[in-house]
């Protein structure tokens, strides 16, 4: 039986998929995916419907991450499984299992380099006089990171290639590596995991974008970004506010009640009263809507660390990630980062 197949340009590996469809057996199955990945759904499932007698259900929810699981909405449909496509398990949940089975169906980007995108990428590592450099990428981007390395190895530079991909709020293994490269190069679709690893790396950090067949400077742009989130945290530490609000998320992998509690314990040591806020989907305008209700002085969000800096950043009180609160009781100056 082919195990390995091609669905618009992204290769899938079914095999895991093939056996947990031989032991679980499954009536119903729930598909999920992040919206830019939701287009190979229908590759997938007449795979499923070819082969087994099984009854599909699509998942409209985002999937911003492995942590994102729709959970709740196979419980409500009595599916047997989920299959969640685009990730591997999230490595730092906290709770590790669901009363659902979930199969994680990582896909492959099978885009080429192209010339003009190599010259452009090397022409960056020139400017920053990098010499030794790690490629990282996510798990989507893995082969096209290797193909970048053998590029950029033939072209003389030392690669040190990051086998563990990257996630929004994982990038220690490649962070690990600061003191003995010049540059970090990573390959990723849009700004946001880019933008993570310069936001935490001391070194220049150059972004490959295989979609939008883009080199970019991501160390200029967290420059900016780490003075907004710097000037958030002068607000609290400046003002007198006492009232915090701890939001804790209610999305299967972003529940984090050791987090939680660790949050809450010192900042009442430190004489802060805190409010325990429980969000699915924190936006600015759930946070309004509850500001408008508690009116509190600050807000910590323990679910997903770059809701403060991504989308929440503009929201008239402060907002800081579990990290820049501990920058605020620590009083430390180094930015810490995601928790
Ligand atoms: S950055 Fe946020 S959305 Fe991405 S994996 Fe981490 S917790 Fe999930």
């Amino acid at each position: 039986m082919q195990k390995v197949f091609s669905c618009n340009n992204y290769e899938v590996n079914l095999e895991a998929l093939i056996s947990e469809l031989e032991s679980l057996k499954p009536k119903r199955v729930l598909i999920h995916a992040p919206d830019g990945l939701k287009h190979i759904y229908t590759c997938i499932s007449s795979f499923l419907s070819s082969l087994y007698s099984i009854e599909v259900y699509y998942s409209t929810s985002p999937g911003y991450g492995a942590c994102d699981i729709p959970i709740e909405e196979a419980e409500v449909l009595d599916a047997d499984l989920i299959v969640h496509i685009g990730h591997e398990e999230y490595p730092l949940a906290e709770k590790s299992s669901w009363r659902k089975r979930v199969i994680y169906l990582p896909v492959f980007y099978m885009g080429l380099l192209d010339s003009s995108l190599k010259s452009e990428l090397t022409g960056f590592l020139y400017g920053f006089n990098a010499k030794t450099i790690t490629v990282s990428s996510t798990i989507t981007d893995l082969y096209f990171k290797e193909e970048i390395s053998r590029v950029l190895h033939s072209n003389g530079f030392r690669v040190l290639s990051v086998e563990k991909p990257v996630l929004g709020c994982m990038y220690s293994h490649v962070v690990a590596l600061d003191n003995i490269v010049d540059a970090h190069v990573i390959i990723a679709g849009g700004l946001f995991h880019a933008l993570g690893l310069a936001l935490v790396s001391a070194k220049p950090v150059v972004a490959v974008d295989p979609y939008m067949k883009r080199v970019w400077d991501a160390s200029s742009e967290a420059g900016r970004i780490l003075r907004k989130r710097l000037y958030q945290l002068f607000r609290v530490k400046e003002s007198a506010g006492s009232k915090m609000g701890l939001i804790i998320g209610a999305r299967p992998g972003q529940y984090r009640p050791r987090l939680v509690e660790s949050i809450e314990r010192q900042a009442l040591l430190r004489g802060y009263r805190v409010y325990k806020i429980s969000s699915s989907y924190l936006s600015l305008e759930r946070l309004i809507a509850i500001d408008a209700s508690l009116n509190l002085d600050f807000y910590v969000v323990s679910s997903c660390p770059r809701l403060p800096i991504d989308d929440l950043a503009e929201f008239h009180k402060p907002v800081l990630t579990p990290g820049e609160f501990w920058m605020l009781i620590s009083s430390s100056e180094k930015y810490v980062y995601p928790w």
